[in-house]
């Protein structure tokens, strides 16, 4: 006899995704079948769920993006895969659930995870570069909505309960063992890991592989010589990555300039791939071309001659284009004193600094602020079709836990939503059973 137990290890993004999934689908495929219904069990170590759900976008909750780009996935052929059977799995759901037929469009929603969110009530509006946000702006919204949602599917929160370990099943179909913090043993059939990037080697089981997660998505720490005189500084530009002589990636979008380095978006997107030792070339002028800077540079004193009437400094060239400081240091790194006439020398020794000021990378900066841990559950230990440990039954695991993380712009919540919905519902498979949804789509 089973326990008829479904456990969330972590009830933030993956885990009430994957809360609402089993509780739902569990509960309808159970009662099709004439079955008890499985209690959804979620374990928070924290004294609230989806704590860090309110934490992210600045409080207004980057909860997706309009285009999901599997390519854009640190494992990108695992997220794919794990993406693509979300939304086919998505579309059965949505299809069961509201008798629909499966291939119904979504009114208003482009993939499974709006239409999840669309059909729990979230209305959200879509901003630059296709980040999605909640239509109140606070991600109050979109955790209020998935709350409601776990609590109308009869899921059960148990707060301030931190898992130190899941242990598999002694014997084959048996249940596995969750060891409490405080030294309390629970069973479950079938066990949701979603404990997010900083997963412990000791919640999981040995046999499933686990790469020692590490902060990433957050500011670069560069040589300070030159940026420790910009603190604080934003300009709107680029940056460049380049190793060994030649680019390796670029970023346009603000550039927020720290004593140690550089931050903003720009900064937190190469910081998954900059390496001690790579060059940041920053680009203060990204509308110019780079082979036009410099006569951009001589038409702009040639225009400015004529107002000031007289030949105009490096400095009074830069004025009104970059603020002070950044003049400064723009100088200092060409070479040039402000007061030297802009010539055409000149303007070709500050054009290259103006549209790549070279920065020595030295690693990562303020590892407080990183968004992700890269590593945790190694990808190919888990079937990107369900979220299935291969190793351990009724062991599934979703979210930052995996091995997975993307840039900003709202791609890091869609894996957690995706990969949870699509856990719990494979673990309500493994509980209720998954040949009433077989005939199910056998009917359609
Ligand atoms: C400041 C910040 C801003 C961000 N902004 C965005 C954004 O706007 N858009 C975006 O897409 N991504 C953003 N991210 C990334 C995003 O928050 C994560 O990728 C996402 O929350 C991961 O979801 P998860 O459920 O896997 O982990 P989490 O959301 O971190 O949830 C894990 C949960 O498990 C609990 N837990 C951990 N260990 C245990 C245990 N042993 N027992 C019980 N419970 C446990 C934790 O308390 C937590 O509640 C941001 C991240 C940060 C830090």
């Amino acid at each position: 006899m089973g326990t008829n137990v479904i456990a969330v290890v972590g009830g933030g993004a993956a885990g009430l995704a994957a809360a609402v999934a089993a509780a739902e689908a569990g509960a309808r495929t159970a009662r099709a079948a004439g079955a008890a219904v499985p209690r959804v069990v979620v374990y928070e170590a924290d004294e609230r769920v989806g704590r860090s759900i309110l934490a992210t976008g600045n409080g207004r909750c980057n909860f997706s993006n309009a285009d999901p780009d599997p390519a854009l996935y640190r494992n990108a052929a695992h997220a794919a895969a794990t993406l693509a059977a979300f939304e086919e799995r998505a579309r059965a759901e949505r299809a069961a659930a509201l008798g629909a037929g499966a291939d119904a469009a979504w009114p208003g929603a482009a993939n499974g995870v709006q239409a999840f969110f669309a059909d729990r009530g979230l209305a959200w509006r879509e901003e630059s570069e296709g980040r999605l946000y909640p239509l109140p702006n606070k991600a109050t919204a979109v955790l209020d909505v998935l709350r409601a949602a776990a609590a109308a599917a009869g899921a059960e929160e148990c707060c301030g309960t931190a898992v130190t370990a899941v242990e598999p099943a002694r014997r084959a179909g048996g249940p596995l063992t969750l060891r409490m913090a405080d030294g309390r043993l629970e069973r479950a059939d079938a066990v949701v890991v979603s404990a997010g990037g900083a997963v412990a080697r000791a919640l999981v089981p040995d046999a499933v592989p686990l790469r020692e997660p590490e902060p990433t998505l957050g500011p670069i720490a560069t040589e300070t010589r030159l940026v420790r005189q910009l603190d604080n500084i934003r300009v709107r530009g680029a940056l460049a990555l380049w190793r060994g002589g030649a680019p390796a990636a670029r970023e346009a979008g603000e550039v927020m300039f720290r004593k140690y380095g550089v931050s903003g978006i720009a900064a937190f997107n190469l910081s998954r791939m900059a390496r001690p030792g790579d060059e940041l070339a920053v680009d203060f002028l990204p509308a110019v071309g780079e082979d036009a800077a410099a006569a951009f540079l001589r038409e702009r004193a040639r225009a400015l001659a004529a107002t000031l009437g007289a030949a105009p400094t490096c400095e009074d060239a830069l004025r009104g284009l970059v603020l002070a400081p950044v003049a400064h240091v723009l100088l200092e790194a060409a070479g040039l004193r402000g007061d030297r006439v802009l010539d055409g020398p000149a303007a070709d020794a500050l054009a290259p600094v103006l549209k790549g000021l070279r920065l020595k990378v030295e690693g990562l900066g303020d590892v407080r602020q990183c968004q992700v841990r890269r590593g945790g559950v190694e990808v190919g230990a888990v079937d990107a079709a369900t979220g299935a440990c291969r190793a351990v039954p009724g062991l599934y695991v979703a979210g930052e836990a995996l091995d997975v993380d993307a840039p900003c712009g709202g791609y890091n919540l869609h894996w957690a939503w995706a990969s949870g919905l699509l856990a719990g519902w494979s673990a309500a498979d493994a509980v209720v059973g998954a040949p009433a949804r077989g005939e199910e789509r056998g009917r359609r």
